[in-house]
């Protein structure tokens, strides 16, 4: 039998480590899907965290939002003996291997990876930290580390796993194959609309909805969703496109055909918003409910979740001081004593 290939993503604990739809969509579904066919490694970026997040208050909630996503994890299905999921700085030489890779890539380089302007304007940072520069570099040794093939992340991502790619190259051009050039998986749904109909649902955006949300708190986010402002009545035609509600549906709502009429009576202007959206109500709620049941069963259980990410840590150290080791060895500067 051939060697299966490696998938290495993560999750920042920003935001209580709630995950939401557009995690789900983006990146949660490929794992799920393909953690059979390929070693996962998923990884909870407490370091990544500290780029935007550095006081104190932020750091003391990182414990609880670490296993937050790792609940998130197993309520959408990954197995954790199949899965290897680990904190990031509980394996440390990701730290030493980001400092070789920063010697190989320019300041000129990372300041134009779109995400850092759109960071620094959600967060209201000014002048970027080091850290929030090298945010990519960072990530680029957590992928390389394990030597990951695959990498599934949302379409804001992109740009990041290209930095790493460059990074992989100029490594192996200056000293030797080392490294894959890793491939970016991007979600069925490259970016989910926020329910404010901004661009992106994010943690940090305050337009999410969370896969643990209760049924009521779904409904009340569903039905005070944007949708096409034009749309006073509801004989007056809608917009499908970018409307963030058929987007959702397109996304969640199992019943095609459903979501087909629903389209084609709004662009013609014979259906109202509470219809559409009491129809979404139903549909995700369907979908989460089994999700909210494996959340509560392991939320329940923290002792576990603290031993899944101890054995994690355990199985990705010496892979990662053995990458380490030999990118060492190819510069020249020898293996760690
Ligand atoms: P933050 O706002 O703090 O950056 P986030 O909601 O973007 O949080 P991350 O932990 O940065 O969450 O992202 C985890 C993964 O989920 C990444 O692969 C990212 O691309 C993906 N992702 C996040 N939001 C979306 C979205 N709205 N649509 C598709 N994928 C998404
Ligand atoms: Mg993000």
């Amino acid at each position: 039998m051939s060697k299966k290939g490696r998938i290495l993503t993560g999750d920042r604990p920003t935001g209580g480590g709630k995950p939401h739809l557009g995690h789900y969509v983006g990146s949660f579904a490929n794992r799920v899907r393909l953690q059979d066919e390929y070693e996962l490694f998923l990884l909870v970026a407490d370091y990544h965290a500290l780029t935007t997040h550095p006081s104190r208050e932020d750091v003391a909630g990182l414990r609880d939002s670490v296993r937050q996503i790792v609940m998130g994890y197993l309520a959408v299905g990954i197995d954790p003996e199949k899965a290897t999921i680990y904190r990031q700085s509980d394996v440390p030489t990701v730290a030493e291997l980001t400092l070789l890779f920063t010697m190989l890539v320019t300041v000129a380089r990372v300041e134009r990876v779109p995400t850092l302007k759109e960071k620094m304007a959600e967060s209201g940072i000014e002048n970027p930290s080091l850290g929030l520069l090298s945010y990519p570099v960072l990530q680029a040794a957590d992928i390389l580390h394990v030597k990951a093939d695959l990498v599934p992340v949302g379409k804001d991502q992109e740009s990041h796993i290209e930095v790493t790619r460059e990074i992989a190259r100029r490594f192996n051009t200056l000293y030797g194959e080392v490294f894959p050039e890793p491939q970016a998986l991007i979600g069925e749904v490259p970016t989910l609309m926020g329910i404010d109909g901004r661009a992106k649902m994010g943690k940090s955006l305050g337009n999410a909805i969370y896969l643990m949300d209760d049924p009521e708190t779904v409904r009340q986010k569903v039905m005070s969703m944007y949708t096409d402002p034009k749309r006073i009545h509801a004989h007056i035609p809608g917009t499908v496109e970018g409307n963030p509600v058929f987007q959702y549906h397109d996304a969640f709502n199992p019943d095609k055909a459903e979501v087909e009429d629903l389209k084609e009576r709004y662009r013609t202007g014979r259906v109202g918003d509470v219809e559409v959206k009491k129809k979404l109500v139903k549909a995700l709620n369907a979908f989460l409910e089994p999700i909210r049941e494996r959340y509560a069963y392991y939320s329940a259980r923290p002792a576990l979740i603290d031993d899944i990410l101890a054995a994690g840590a355990d199985k990705v150290r010496p892979i990662s001081k053995a990458t380490l080791d030999e990118a060492r060895e190819a510069m020249g500067l020898g293996a760690l004593r």
